[in-house]
Order: structure tokens, then sequence, then C-alpha cells
């Protein structure tokens, strides 16, 4: 669709986000959490609504698509007959605001998961309903390492309407990305300025301001085959030796989507509830008969590495599963950098490659 694009100043912008509450949207948005630490959470609260915030949220705001945990279906036997009771689902618009760039590419690393034919149910419903608005950054924190793996701080994937605060000069400019994100604009946006060719510069100069403020490395070209090559090498023992499985890495990230399905209940009755997993934990990938295949947690992080930079990529044109956003490197409480743990493995692949092409041990 050709780019609409509307100059508000503060004002405008809250009261049109501020509004959307009243209009039957379940709005999310960024709040200001006890400590300071800025979370996603319901709000109608108008001035937390509009309101921009630095940096990124501690957690990613995919539970809101994917919960940490919910009820499938219920059963109920009754003679011979077993009846399947879905939850109920709410036909309200759910509108996501203050989304990262790397937040809404992580969502739709997600879709590429639970979309998939046959699409799951539940998830499928929820994104139906989800209009997501993009804030593009202004500023990169010191994990932020989105430019390394195809994203950018004022990128659109994933977004239905993206917002750039110009500056400091408190204008506004809002962009229409897809045909939902303009429905929902539709009805307010006849009383704002239509941006300029101007506008759009100024927020691609910013954008392009911040990506130049990433200091990190960007990923060596065919990563995904040189982790493929790498999966005995030592390396992992040194980049994993420290991970002590919590787990928080992946709860914190936007693109992991491992789950646990439980049932609860008697014959009778119960129901079957999915919760989040985690590949890092020692009991994900135990067998009934109690043989671990990743017995070792070098193993499960080597999985979680090799999943999202060569096993997901291999299924899906080359994208990478990992966004950049970060959030694991600044949670990890045993300090693993998964952008460096990346070019460690990925370095060490390619001298071996170089090593074997010119006849040298390796
Ligand atoms: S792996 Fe880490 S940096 Fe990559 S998307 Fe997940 S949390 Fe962000
Ligand atoms: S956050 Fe760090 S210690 Fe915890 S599971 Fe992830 S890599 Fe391991």
């Amino acid at each position: 669709m050709e780019q609409a694009g509307w100059i508000l100043d503060e004002e405008q912008w809250k009261a049109w986000a501020g509004s959307l509450p009243a209009s039957g949207c379940r709005v999310i948005a960024p709040a200001r959490g006890p400590r300071g630490e800025a979370a996603f959470t319901k709000t109608d609260d108008a001035d937390q609504i509009a309101r921009g915030y630095p940096g990124k949220t501690q957690m990613s705001p995919k539970e809101f698509l994917f919960p940490r945990s919910e009820t499938l279906f219920e059963f109920r036997l009754a003679g011979n007959t077993v009846t399947l009771v879905r939850p109920p689902r709410s036909d309200n618009k759910q509108v996501l605001i203050g989304l990262r760039p790397c937040d809404a590419a992580g969502l739709r690393r997600l879709d590429e998961v639970f979309l998939q034919d046959p699409a799951d149910e539940a998830y499928e419903h929820r994104r139906n309903q989800t209009v997501v608005i993009v804030e593009a950054c202004t500023e990169a924190t010191p994990s932020c390492f989105c430019t390394a793996v195809g994203g950018s701080p004022g990128g659109t994937e994933g977004a239905d309407l993206h917002v750039t605060r110009l500056g400091g000069s408190g204008r506004i400019l809002l962009r229409a990305i897809t045909q939902t994100g303009s429905e929902l604009a539709s009805a307010a946006s006849a009383s704002w300025a239509r941006a300029t060719e101007a506008d759009f510069a100024e927020a691609g100069d910013q954008a392009e301001a911040v990506s130049s403020s990433i200091r990190r490395q960007p990923l060596p070209a065919r990563t995904p085959e040189l982790l493929e090559g790498s999966f005995e090498a030592p390396e992992w023992e040194v980049v994993a030796s420290a991970c002590i499985g919590c787990g928080i890495c992946t709860y914190a990230c936007p693109s992991c989507s491992c789950f646990d399905i439980a049932d609860t209940g008697g014959a009778a009755c119960g129901s079957r509830c999915r919760s989040w997993d985690s590949c890092a934990f020692g009991e994900f990938t135990k067998h009934a008969s109690g043989h671990n295949p990743r017995p070792k947690q070098s193993a499960r992080y080597r999985q979680r590495l090799m999943h999202k930079f060569a096993y997901f990529p291999s299924q899906h044109a080359g994208q990478l599963m990992c966004v950049g956003c970060g959030r694991c490197i600044d949670l990890c409480p045993a300090g693993i950098d998964i952008h460096q743990a990346v070019l460690a493995l990925a370095g060490a692949a390619r001298a071996a490659h170089r090593g074997a092409d010119e006849g040298v041990p390796v």
C-alpha cells in the first residue's frame, strides 16, 4: 500500500492513543514499574498510553500473543461422550502500543511458529484481534544488536502503525504500514496534518543516527552454515560453561516459543494447559525412560543458539530467529552474551574451514 503518514503534536497523539480504550480496544502499553523499569501492561490511562520511554522494556511483549500460561480447553466425560470446551475468547481489538522494532519483528517470528498450517487456534484468534503500533528507537542500549541481524532502530517489520518522535521538537510522525493500521487511525486522521517527504526523510536520518551508534559487529556471512558445521566444536564448552540453566534468556526473548502441555483433573473432567518452557532447563528433553539426549548444560545452550541462528533460518529462507533485542544479554546472571557467543562460534568454524582448506590440522 502507498505510505500514509501524519504529523501530530503531543496533545493530538495523547488524545488519539488515549481514546482507544473507550472505543473498546484492550490497550497494552509500557508502564513504569516500582523500580523504574518499563513493562508492558494493560492500561486505560491516556498519559501512560501516549508516553514514550527510553531503551527497551525488561521483558518482551510476547505474552500478549503467547501467554505465560493458558488453558487450551477443558474436557468433560459424560457416559461415553467426551466434550471439549474452549475458554471464551474476546472479539475486542487488542492494541499493542510502543513496541520497539525488534519486538514487533519478534512477534513475526512467533507467527512463523504458531500460524503454520494448521495454525494454533488460540494464537491465531489473538493475532487476528491484535494491532501493533511500533515506536522507533531514539537510542540504542549497549546490548542492542538489531543491525547485526538485519533489523533497524526504525524498522517496520511486524508493525501496523509506526511512530517516530522527531528530535526534541514534540512532533510525532505516525505512519500506517498496513491496512489494519490505516483503519485504526482512519476515524481521527482526517484532522491530522499530512506528513511531507521532509518528515519521512527526517525519520530516516534519525533511525540512521541510532543505527550508527550501535557498535556491535555484524554477523559473518553464512553464519547459519558455519554454525551447522560447528556442532561438535570444543568452543561450545567455552561459551556455555557459565550457563546455570535459569531460563530467563528464553522467557525474556520476544521470539522464543517453547512450551509445555499439562493435563490436570481426573478421568471425568479436567483441563489442558499450555505454559512457557525453556530449552535451557535440564528436564526439557528428558524422556520418560530417564534418558536425556541433552544431558549437559552446554548442549542445551548450543540448542538455543543453533535454533535461532542455524535451524530456524534453514527452514525460513535464511531468516534468523534472533532479532537482536539484547534482553538475554542484559538478564543473564552468568554474563553470557549471545552476540559474542555467535561471533566466537562462527569465527572458530571459519578458522577451522580455512585450516582444512590449507591442509593445516584443525
Ligand atoms: S536471543 Fe536474546 S537478543 Fe536474540 S531476540 Fe532473544 S532475547 Fe533478544
Ligand atoms: S540466562 Fe544465562 S544462565 Fe540463564 S539459561 Fe540463559 S544463558 Fe543460561
